[in-house]
């Protein structure tokens, strides 16, 4: 399969920088949602926080597309590293026992494949205009590698998935 040092136009990488973008945001969502069931607001929120990077993300994308026309990528002509898109984080997925680390955790994974991703096209696109812009997304994730590294620092293995205690049952 063709990978993405062959993304050789603006409109090929603004293409696949939005699909990338819109999936991490979804992403991002259900991991916020897992620890808001688990009543993880320090999680949710820093996961809400993520989601809205992704989300500006996109924006800024979108701003970049203005007046272009992007093309209409199947799902299978997508040129990323391998067969899983690069911020989607993992073929297991979100799961409602995740651990705090283990959330944390797949999400470093996610930010680090898009990180590599930018990284790639930054360093191999043959497009002049792709390269410096696909740098500038790299540098972005690269925040958000450390963001969570940090996190995973400050994470014990053992914390217990739910802050609070579950709801007082009425009467
Ligand atoms: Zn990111």
């Amino acid at each position: 399969m063709n990978g993405p040092e062959t993304i050789a136009s603006l409109e090929e990488f603004l293409a696949h920088a939005l699909t990338l973008e819109r999936e991490a945001w979804e992403r991002y969502q259900e991991l916020a949602d897992v620890m808001v069931v688990h009543n993880n607001t320090r999680l949710a929120d820093l996961f809400q926080r993520l989601a809205g990077f992704s989300e500006q993300h996109a924006g800024e994308v979108s701003q970049h597309a203005a007046g272009l026309t992007l093309p209409q990528i199947q799902p299978w002509e997508f040129k990323w590293i391998d067969a899983e898109g690069p911020e989607t984080g993992g073929h297991d997925g979100t799961h409602y026992l995740m651990t705090p680390l283990e959330a944390l955790r797949y999400a470093l994974h996610n930010e680090i494949r898009g990180r590599d991703y930018y990284a790639l096209v930054a360093g191999r696109s043959p497009n002049e205009a792709v390269r410096p812009l696909a740098a500038e997304f790299a540098a972005e994730e690269t925040e958000h590698v450390r963001l969570l590294e940090d996190w995973i620092a400050r994470t014990p293995a053992t914390e217990p998935l739910d802050d609070l205690d579950p709801p007082h049952e009425p009467g």
